[in-house]
């Protein structure tokens, strides 16, 4: 099966990144991930990385103009197909992408509000590598989520390198995040829905669930 292009909605930390990670081998496509160049950039030590350092820190959204230049120039040295991962995150956004790309589909990755926040401050990432832990142990209210802990604590299990926690993964900036979620990237989900081209999702069993995702994404695109 060929895939041009998917993208993922949802909350911070329902997860996103962590299947996009997976699916990405299992198609056989890249993932592009906002959030990466936006690190990646404020690491880099540049001009525009200070510029955008402080908005991250502080759990807000980059300028639409900033992140749909980065989007696109980094679409533009894919080849084929890729997995969008946490852009567009705004209705400006998504309709400046609409004239550079086309999406296949969208999915709605969702979670309750309580558990988002759960997840996402026990969520450990590595240092070196950019792989991803959580120390929540979530099993209630039908969900069974256990921690994907590493192997050794504080280690991780692909390179070894340091895990250590985002410095946007705080109570606070997390309540923030969610809050700017409601109010800038929800209003995507009606967008996508009425082009035909949003799935929903409801994440029971985290990362277990990825099967039942790929056979949804594969009712949708095949
Ligand atoms: P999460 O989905 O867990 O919040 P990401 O890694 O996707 O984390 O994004 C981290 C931060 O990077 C966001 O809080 C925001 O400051 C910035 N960012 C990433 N993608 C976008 C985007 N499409 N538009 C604006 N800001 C973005």
């Amino acid at each position: 099966m060929f895939v041009r292009l998917r993208y993922r909605v949802g909350a911070p930390g329902v997860g996103k990144g962590t299947f996009a990670k997976k699916i990405s081998p299992h198609y056989g496509i890249p993932i592009m991930s906002t959030g990466d160049l936006v690190r990646n950039e404020i690491s880099s030590g540049s001009a525009l990385g200070a510029k955008i350092k402080a908005i991250n820190d502080s759990g807000n959204l980059v300028g639409d103009d900033i992140i749909v230049e980065m989007a696109e120039g980094a679409m533009k040295s894919v080849k084929g197909g890729f997995i969008l991962d946490g852009f567009p995150r705004t209705i400006a956004q998504a309709e400046a992408a609409e004239g550079f790309t086309k999406l296949d589909l969208v999915v709605n990755l969702m979670l309750p509000q309580e558990v988002l926040v759960e997840k996402t401050v026990n969520r450990r990432v590595c240092n070196d590598c950019g792989e991803g832990f959580n120390l929540a142990n979530i099993v209630r209210d039908g969900m069974d989520m256990p921690a994907l802990l590493p192997a050794v604590p504080g280690v991780c299990d692909k390179c070894g390198g340091d895990l250590v926690q985002r410095s946007d993964d705080t109570e606070e900036i997390v309540n923030n995040r969610l809050r700017v979620y409601d109010d800038e990237t929800k209003p995507l989900v009606e967008f996508y829905r009425s082009r035909n081209l949003l799935t929903d999702f409801k994440i029971v069993k985290g990362i277990a669930d990825l099967d039942r995702l790929i056979a949804a994404i594969d009712a949708r695109t095949n």
